[in-house]
């Protein structure tokens, strides 16, 4: 290829990283300036200039510039400096970018199907340059994280969700495929915006929402075959959990909200059990919010448990109670539940509020998945306090603004007694000497190393046990020294280590249940999962 070519495309440019040789061997001379980088110098001036602004969206766009300009250089500065971009690239900022992304679109960076694509959606994933994907993260854009629904724009998260696959999780950029999948959207602004990307139309439901849904589902699996791992990404509840129920005994599919959640949730009590002693099965569980996150989490803990007692789920279910915008789910309102209540619907007298629930229930563990901040006030916690040595107290929900109640308030009201996690991060605090580190529950934990695992087994299905395999091998990753400031999430930072650890338990589980299909089965998994993994270090051009 001439050199002009090899410059522009992000795959293979190297800047001013370009050597003498490579400068002769492909016609580079005089389409460069004389120095030659390395690529650690050209990471260390890109993170200068990017500390330099000020406003997160700007980070975020320069972001995506390098991300289309030079691939290996952006994964390098996103795995050398994942705590400090991971907020960039993801939650908070790409939610202001999907916001705005109309006024910044400037690159596709994924595929857009549309209900104008009815009919043609084989043609239109025959038209994505790359042949070997295995991994789509596709959104039909109706939940983007906490800011409801943002049409068309809500491409942002699936493209930062691929990112992180590849920074993380070590799948090679070239095996991931974001989509957009369009079908209107019921935000007035949106509608009304003249920048505006996406359908200029209402939402599309029911069978004419279904069909394009299956037409989609179908092509993808005649273009790429059994192997190619589908993401459902920020679907509201009311189609996330049927597209899942659906399509989980025909294609690989995995819903992060739902199963990723529940995984990463799993993991940090599994890991605070050796904090609060007894097992699982000993403990009583109440949830505040009772959608995606929070019925997908009860379910895995009922199934974690059944896994160890050896008893039946449904009495697992029993030990788990959730409280939604009613209040407290039990038996007299079985009728009007929507489908994925009707579990939890226990034999109780009716509760209105979480406090009330919480002295009815007593709880040892409390979850906020609502979605709702501040609704761990300070009677819920001191009453969580009152009943409980230790009381767990997670608070999920996203972002900051929203979380059920903050760090402070959860150690300041339990005396620094109380395990604290939450979904977005809090700072570590100083309660009477000690330092409290609480942990963040984030799912990138757990989909980088699970996606990883399902690829390097060949797996075409995915197993409710393969999520438990997960949770167990991150719990795992947890020692004695973090234990001592309270973590219950090993640090984030040894990310590519705990989801090659995470991948191979993953791997091991599918081969075990006779899901995997490329064999042999690696005789060291830990191994063969890193030797998997993408490496964002220049080639040498001969
Ligand atoms: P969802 O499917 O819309 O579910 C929200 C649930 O909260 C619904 O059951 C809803 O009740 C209930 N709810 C809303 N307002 C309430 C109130 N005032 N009191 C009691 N319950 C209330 O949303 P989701 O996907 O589960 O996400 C929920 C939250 O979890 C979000 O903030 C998200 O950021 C967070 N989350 C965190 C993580 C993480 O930490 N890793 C992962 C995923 C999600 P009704 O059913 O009655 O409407
Ligand atoms: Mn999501």
């Amino acid at each position: 290829a001439s050199g002009y070519s090899l410059m522009r495309d992000p795959r293979h440019n190297k800047g001013l990283a370009f050597t003498e040789t490579e400068r002769d061997a492909h016609y580079l001379r005089g389409l460069l300036p004389p120095v030659v980088l390395s690529q650690e110098l050209q990471e260390k001036k890109l993170m200068h200039n990017l500390r330099q602004y000020q406003v997160p969206l700007q980070r975020y766009t320069a972001l995506m510039d390098l991300q289309e300009r030079n691939e290996r250089l952006f994964y390098k500065l996103l795995i050398d400096n994942v705590e400090e971009l991971l907020p960039v690239v993801y939650t908070p900022t790409v939610g202001e970018a999907c916001q705005k992304y109309g006024s910044i679109f400037r690159r596709p960076q994924g595929l857009y199907i549309s209900l104008k694509e009815k009919g043609k959606i084989l043609e239109v994933l025959k038209n994505w340059p790359e042949r070997s994907v295995q991994v789509i993260v596709v959104t039909d854009g109706e939940r983007i994280l906490g800011l409801g629904d943002l049409g068309c724009q809500g491409m942002g998260i699936p493209v930062g969700k691929l990112s992180l696959y590849t920074a993380l999780g070590g799948v090679r950029p070239s095996a991931c495929l974001p989509i957009t999948i369009d079908v209107g959207t019921n935000n007035e602004k949106l509608l009304n915006d003249e920048f505006y990307i996406g359908l200029r139309q209402r939402r599309a439901t029911g069978q004419e929402y279904a069909e394009l849904l299956h037409e989609f589902m179908t092509a993808v699996k005649q273009n790429y075959g059994e192997k190619v791992l589908i993401q459902f990404e920020d679907f509201a509840n009311h189609n996330a959990f049927e597209l899942l129920a659906r399509y989980s005994s025909s294609h690989l599919v995995f819903n992060d909200d739902i199963q990723g959640t529940a995984s990463v949730v799993l993991a940090g009590l599994l890991a605070s059990l050796r904090l609060l002693g007894g097992t699982l099965a000993d403990h009583r569980f109440l949830f505040l919010g009772a959608g995606e996150a929070g019925t997908g989490i009860a379910e895995l803990i009922a199934l974690e448990i059944s896994k160890q007692t050896g008893s039946p789920i449904e009495e697992n279910r029993k030990k788990i109670w959730l409280v939604d915008s009613k209040g407290l789910i039990v038996d007299s309102r079985k009728e009007s539940l929507q489908h994925f209540k009707k579990p939890w619907a226990h034999e109780h007298e009716p509760v209105k509020t979480l406090l009330d629930a919480v002295k009815a229930i007593k709880p040892t563990i409390l979850i906020g998945t609502s979605g709702v901040g501040k609704q761990f006030t300070k009677e819920v916690v001191e009453a969580m306090a009152s009943l409980n040595e230790k009381p767990l107290i997670m608070a999920l929900s996203n972002p900051t603004s929203q979380a059920e109640c903050t760090a402070e308030e959860a150690y300041t009201w339990t005396e620094g007694r109380a395990i604290f996690a939450s979904g977005s991060p809090f700072d570590t605090f100083e309660y009477d000497g000690k330092v409290f580190v609480p942990g963040q529950a984030n799912n990138a934990y757990i989909f980088p190393g699970f996606g990883l695992g399902v690829i390097i087994s060949g797996a075409i299905r995915v197993h409710d046990d393969m999520l438990l395999a997960a949770s167990e091998a991150l719990a795992a990753q947890v020692t004695e020294e973090h234990y001592e400031k309270g973590m219950i999430y090993p640090p984030f930072s040894d990310i590519r280590k705990i989801s090659a650890n995470i991948a191979a338990k993953v791997a091991a589980k599918a081969y075990e249940l006779g899901l995997a299909s490329h064999l042999p089965q690696p005789k060291d998994l830990v191994k063969y999962a890193e030797s998997c993994m993408y490496s964002p270090r220049y080639r040498t051009y001969r």
